[in-house]
This record gives structure tokens, C-alpha cells and sequence, in this order.
């Protein structure tokens, strides 16, 4: 559209242009040809001038209009739309070298005034503009159109580099819409389009694995919530029978309480799992001592610890240690790893809780002489409801850890495991010493 209004435009333009132009080339011609007629009128005596003329005006297929007192003899076809008038001849007559021009849509006509031999004559002169005109009209439309052919096949190639692969992308965009994350668009080329290609391919990606993350979630919440109340729902309906003897009536009721037990200790990690994967969760960090943190810690796993003959040892540095952490969160998190240390554990065996200083960071050590992990399961560990065969026998529900690693993530710490399966495993929580622990450690060495 907007070529095609500029084209018409530029040849509206160029129309009155030529037509000046041509007008301009006409004038200049009819002057020579004005000025050959009147050196003819000199050359030839009056007797030859009408044959001579005639001659001419045959031969050059042109018009003309010789006037003065005594003759208007006209050559050719003169039209009436530019001859010029008879007193406007007469006039010219009183002027040497008088002009006179004049000009319709495709006639042009000049007319000037010579003295020859003493006598002055008006010679007009006319010739038929149109062909001139149509030709550059006709040659401007030819190529108005063939622009236009060209354009629009041009336009036709561009529109389908460009609107094609936009197309195919909104048709796969519909298809993830309705869905089907397994749909992926392909592009040769290193361009934009290419970027934008890839870019909708790894959204195609991140979306499949967010639903197969979903899909999996729910399953595993149906699963760890169905168990315990399968066992809940089968117990109460054996106490309903009345003739059931005392001491089975108290077993089953404890079974049933363990296990709401074990549903609200799901439901409240799941809670808290959520409340961290949350995107604008935030953590109250403030400057604490991690060894008066992890004796308080050790003391409230004393109890579950000495129930199975387990030794808790703690080895901690000379002086005191600060940190800057939320301490809440980071007391959730040796709960977590020392209460597993214990649970994983056979009777009598041995959990040591070690705090090393690396120059400004600290490591917490928390190893146990349990039933270990294999190198698959450790890569699993940290995974939401993952729980190795070996440790189905001991109570849990696999949130304690993702949870411990959400947590260490979002204070920018690091977590390590190693492991033997039979020996024991060590859980390394690595975190760096508050700024004013570490000046005054490195007072006191100067000290010393
Ligand atoms: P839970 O202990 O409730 O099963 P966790 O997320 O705390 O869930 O742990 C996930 C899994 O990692 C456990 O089921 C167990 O297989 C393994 N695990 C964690 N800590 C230890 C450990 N100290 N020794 C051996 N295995 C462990």
C-alpha cells in the first residue's frame, strides 16, 4: 500500500515535471525552427517562397503561420485551441523580436517576430505534443506495474521468511496451552527467530519437568498420607467390636495415635517445605552462638539418642563462635541431621556432632557409625519424599532433608555427604564465621 502511494505520488510529480520539460525542449525547437523559416523567407525571392515553404512544412510535418501587413498564409494545420489571435499578431508586429508562446494539454505554440529585408514578419510555429506525452505516461505505468509485480513477489517471499515462523510458533504455543509439553519447535538459522525458537523449546522443557514434578508430588503425598490412615481407619473399626480383651484395645489405640501422629508430622513438613520453596520467603539473620545453638540442640536429642544406647559426643573449638544466620532455621536444620544420624544408627552406636574453624568459615560435622548410603542413594537424598529401601523399617516420611537443603541454599551455605554403607555416614554443613567472631579471633592470635 505505502509503495504503492508513493509510486503514484512520485508520478504525479514527474508528470508535471516531463510536461514543463517538454514544453521547455518544444519552445526551444519551434524557435529553430522559427528562425529556418525565416532564413528560407531571405533566401527564396517572393515568387518561390509559397512552393518552397509548403516544401517545408510537408517535409518537416510541421505547421506554421507566416503574417505581416500584406499576408496570413498558414502551412500545414494550425489548430484553433493555440494559434494565436489576430491582434495579438499585430501587435507583435510593433516589437522586434517580440516572443510568444502558448501551450494546451498536448499543443505547444511559438510565435516571433524577424525583420527580413526591411519588413517584419510574425512567424508562428506549432507542434503536436501528445505522442511525446503518452509515450512517458504509458512507458511510467509499464513500469509502475511491472514495480508493482516485483514488489508484491518480493513482499510475498519476505512475508513467508517471517510470517511463516511466527506462525508455526503460535501453533505450538496453542499446543502447550491445551497441554502437550512435548512439543518443540525447529528452526535453521542463526537469528532472532532461532533465539526465540530455543527459548520456547527450554519453556517446553521447564514446563514438562514441572508437571512430571507435579505428577510425581501428588503421588507421593496420596501415598505417604494413605498409609497411615489405612492403618488409622482398620484399627478403629476393630475397637468398635466391645468384647475385645484390654490389653489389644490399648495396642491398637496407641497404633492409631502414632500413626495421626505421623500424619501431622507430614503435613507440617509439607507446610513448611512450602512455606521455603516459597519465591519471596525471607530469613530473619541475625548474629548468634552456634556452639550454645548446637548444645541446646544435642540436649533435646539426649533422649531418643539414650533410648537406643547411642552416645552423642560433641567436639567444638576453644571460645566462643558467632555466627549470622536465621537461627530458627538453622536449629530446624541440626534437628534434622543429628535426629537422622540417631535414626539411621544401630543400638550403641556412636553420633559425634564436630565444629571445625577452616580461617573464616566453620564446618559442622555431624557423623554416625549407622547403616550408611550407597553412592545412588546419596545422590537421591536431598529429592522430596525419597526414602532408601534400607530405611523403610525406620519412621519417616523423606522431607526432613529437602528441607534441611532449602534451608542451607537460601543462607547461601553448603551441605556435603559421605558415606560407607554399613560403617556410617558424615553430614558437612560449611558456613562462614560472623565478621565479629573472626576479628576477635584474629585479636587473640595476635595476642598470643
Ligand atoms: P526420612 O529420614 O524421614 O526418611 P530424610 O529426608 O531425612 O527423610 O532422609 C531421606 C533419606 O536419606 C532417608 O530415608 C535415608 O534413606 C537417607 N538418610 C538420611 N540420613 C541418613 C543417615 N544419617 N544415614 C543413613 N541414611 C540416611
Amino acid at each position: 500500500m505505502t509503495i504503492l502511494v508513493s509510486f503514484l505520488l512520485a508520478g504525479f510529480f514527474a508528470i508535471r515535471r516531463t510536461d514543463d520539460n517538454t514544453n521547455q525542449i518544444a519552445y526551444s525547437e519551434l524557435e529553430r525552427a522559427s528562425k529556418h523559416i525565416a532564413d528560407l523567407i531571405e533566401l527564396v525571392g517572393p515568387n518561390d517562397q509559397k512552393s518552397v515553404l509548403s516544401d517545408y512544412s510537408q517535409s518537416s510535418e510541421m505547421s506554421f503561420n507566416i503574417y505581416n501587413e500584406n499576408i496570413d498564409k498558414t502551412y500545414g494545420h494550425m489548430n484553433k485551441k493555440s494559434r494565436f489571435s489576430e491582434a495579438e499578431k499585430k501587435a507583435m508586429l510593433t516589437v522586434i523580436n517580440g516572443k510568444k508562446t502558448t501551450n494546451t494539454s498536448s499543443l505547444v505554440a511559438y510565435a516571433k517576430t524577424y525583420e527580413i529585408e526591411g519588413i517584419r514578419y510574425v512567424i508562428s510555429v506549432q507542434r503536436d505534443n501528445t505522442l511525446k506525452k503518452s509515450t512517458f505516461v504509458t512507458s511510467y505505468i509499464v513500469s509502475g506495474l511491472i514495480l508493482l509485480l516485483v514488489g508484491s513477489v518480493v513482499f510475498l517471499i519476505i512475508s513467508d521468511f517471517i510470517v511463516k515462523p511466527i506462525s508455526n510458533l503460535t501453533k505450538a504455543t496453542n499446543e502447550l496451552i491445551k497441554g502437550n509439553y512435548r512439543v518443540r519447535v525447529n528452526y535453521a538459522g542463526e537469528d532472532e527467530i532461532s533465539k526465540l525458537y530455543n527459548a520456547f523449546n527450554q519453556m517446553a522443557i521447564q514446563l514438562a519437568k514441572q508437571e512430571e514434578t507435579r505428577q510425581q508430588f501428588i503421588s507421593d503425598v496420596s501415598h505417604e498420607f494413605q498409609t497411615p490412615l489405612t492403618a488409622i481407619s482398620g484399627f478403629a473399626n476393630i475397637l468398635k467390636s466391645e468384647n475385645l480383651p484390654d490389653d489389644q484395645r490399648k495396642k491398637y489405640a496407641s497404633i492409631i495415635s502414632s500413626n495421626s501422629q505421623r500424619l501431622s508430622t507430614l503435613s507440617k513438613n509439607m507446610l513448611q517445605l512450602t512455606l521455603l520453596e516459597g519465591e519471596d520467603t525471607k530469613l530473619d539473620i541475625h548474629e548468634y552462638s552456634l556452639i550454645d545453638q548446637l548444645n541446646r540442640v544435642i540436649e533435646t536429642q539426649d533422649y531418643t539418642a539414650l533410648s537406643k544406647d547411642i552416645e552423642i559426643e560433641f567436639i567444638k573449638p576453644k571460645g566462643e563462635i558467632f555466627v549470622e544466620a536465621d537461627e530458627s532455621r538453622m536449629e530446624q536444620v541440626w534437628i534434622n541431621l543429628i535426629n537422622n544420624a540417631i535414626k539411621y544408627t544401630e543400638e550403641h552406636g556412636v553420633v559425634t556432632v564436630e565444629v571445625k574453624r577452616w580461617g573464616k568459615d566453620i564446618s559442622v560435622l555431624i557423623h554416625d557409625t549407622g547403616i550408611g548410603m550407597s553412592e545412588e542413594t546419596i545422590s537421591h537424598i536431598f529429592e522430596r519424599f525419597y526414602r532408601d529401601d534400607k530405611s523403610r523399617a525406620v519412621e519417616g516420611n523423606g522431607l526432613g532433608l529437602s528441607i534441611v537443603s532449602r534451608i542451607i541454599a537460601l543462607h547461601g551455605f553448603k551441605i556435603d555427604v559421605t558415606s560407607e554403607e554399613d560403617a556410617g555416614s558424615v553430614f558437612t554443613v560449611k558456613m562462614p564465621l560472623s565478621t565479629k567472631s573472626y576479628v576477635n579471633k584474629l585479636i587473640v592470635n595476635r595476642k598470643d
